[in-house]
């Protein structure tokens, strides 16, 4: 029998803000010190109370509305009790009934929700003591829920890494996973493949702790594996969170997997409700305008409207400097489509090259590159020559002709110095230039040669060749 995977994602999100969800904490993830952002508030203390952090619920209906998603009319923040000993208050600020967004859709695949939350402080385990930092606790956090529709783990891994550009590009998270600011969930189950279209979805089995692209991958095919061997061998899968061991490349059973109702939700009493389509800047249409230029967006813009290859245009929206390197030079070229693909092709392997993946431009101005470029174009420079201006432009900056002229790298191909040159060499070779009548074509070559000879290096071989050839079948 043939079994299908199925895959869901839970991704949270730390949100970038001044002030944590409910307080005025600082809300800072560089913070080293354990327990200085923290206030009575974020800490439970009792005859507290919080207040709604607005910068927050805007960061998330922002994302809603560049998914496509439904922003929610009312909203309310539920309690989600359960006793950790990072949570201070024996629960945690959540949404339940009433997200803030639902729906909408991101890298073709269905999005259930996105809520927001409050994160929970940490808890560091040395030798036998266990140690809780509160900076943690209480920051906005964002949770986005995919419908089950992710068919293998790359998919899943593409998903969530459009979901951080996105974030990123709208300026709402760092969404850095090696420091945890994006923390994936992946629910995965496995059924038998049947024909009939209403498939029916297998037990699923939510591995959590995954703290990188590479072990969300690595973790999802592990356990469309582990499930299809056991459904193979006739067993049942059990409903279950599971952790991933990083080192030995594992899933492990962590508990069996609590129901919704073993968190005893309800509306929290300290908080108002929220009315979202009663304040004007919250409307659809203002935040929308507030929008940047989505990522999709730009990856159209660029493959479409430019032609430039998928994976440079994959480059500059993925690594700010070379993206806004890329947009100024064409700011700077004036809609020439073969320029800016001629710019394109030195960004992506001369500029790149150079910066020696330390993700630089160096000193280059973006008005300097494109008048390099123009220069490469009108042939006024060979390649080879503008390798060389290229390299000193990054390392001390400054303007392609002078480099150029200072390094005698100009070339002419300006038609009347280049004919005075050939009118020169045809007198002085008549016998070359009868052999090369006579059909040998290396002649020519040599005559080429005497003229950049002639031009002491400057003239341009391509058109002195073209010049050449011309000048003598009509002579
Ligand atoms: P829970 O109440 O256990 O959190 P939800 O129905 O809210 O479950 O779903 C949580 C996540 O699990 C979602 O991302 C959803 O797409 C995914 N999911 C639900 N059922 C399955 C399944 N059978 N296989 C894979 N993923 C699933
Ligand atoms: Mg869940």
């Amino acid at each position: 029998m043939k079994y299908m995977p199925t895959i869901g994602l839970e991704i949270h999100a730390e949100l970038k803000t001044k002030t944590k969800m409910f307080c005025h904490s600082k809300n800072d993830s560089e913070e080293k010190k354990p327990n200085v952002n923290v206030c009575p508030i974020c800490m439970g203390h009792p005859g507290t109370l919080p207040v709604i952090n607005k910068e927050a619920v805007k960061h998330v209906l922002k994302v809603g509305v560049a998914v496509g998603g439904e922003l929610a009319n009312f909203t309310e923040f539920d309690r989600k009790n359960y006793f950790y000993p990072d949570i201070p208050k024996g629960y945690q600020i959540s949404q339940y009934k009433f997200p803030l967004v639902k729906g909408g859709t991101l890298h073709n695949i269905q999005l259930t929700r996105i809520h927001l939350e409050e994160d929970t402080g940490r808890s560091i385990h040395k030798g036998s003591e266990s140690l809780v930092d509160f900076n943690r606790a209480g920051v906005p956090l964002m949770e986005l829920v995919t419908e089950p529709v992710i068919a293998n783990a790359q998919m899943a891994v593409a998903f969530a890494k459009e979901l951080q550009l996105l974030l990123q590009y709208l300026n709402v998270s760092d969404a850095n996973m090696e420091k945890g600011e994006m923390r994936v969930e992946a629910n995965v189950s496995v059924s038998p493949k049947s024909k009939i279209k209403s498939q029916k979805l297998g037990t699923k089995v939510e591995v959590k702790n995954l703290n990188s692209f590479k072990s969300v991958e690595r973790a999802i095919e592990y356990e469309i594996k582990r499930q299809t061997s056991l459904l193979e061998k006739g067993e049942k899968v059990a409903q279950e969170t599971r952790g991933w061991d990083e080192n030995k490349e594992i899933t492990f059973s962590q508990r069996q997997k609590e129901e919704s109702h073993d968190y005893r939700y309800f509306p929290d009493p300290d908080l108002p409700k929220l009315f979202i389509s009663e304040i004007p800047e919250f409307k659809y249409d203002v935040l929308a305008k507030e929008l940047s230029e989505l990522p999709w967006k730009k990856r159209e813009r660029l493959i479409h409207t430019f032609k430039i290859r998928p994976q440079d245009a994959e480059t500059y929206i993925r690594i700010p400097v070379y993206g806004k390197f890329f947009d100024s030079v064409i700011q700077n070229i004036a809609g020439d489509k073969s320029l800016i693909l001629l710019s394109s092709n030195y960004i992506s392997s001369d500029i790149i090259g150079l910066s020696q993946e330390k993700e630089s431009v160096g000193k280059i101005e973006p008005q300097h590159f494109a008048s390099l470029m123009k220069m490469i174009k009108e042939k006024k420079v060979s390649s080879r020559g503008a390798k060389d201006i290229l390299k000193e432009m990054f390392g001390k900056g400054g303007n392609p002709e002078k480099i150029a002229k200072e390094k005698n790298l100009l070339q002419t191909s300006d038609t009347e110095t280049l004919s005075k040159i050939i009118e020169k060499v045809i007198e002085a070779n008549p016998s070359v230039v009868s052999d090369y009548r006579a059909g040998k074509e290396t002649a020519l070559q040599y005559l080429v040669g005497q003229g950049m000879k002639e031009s002491k290096g400057s003239a341009n071989p391509e058109i002195l060749k073209e010049l050449l050839k011309k000048k003598i079948s009509t002579s």
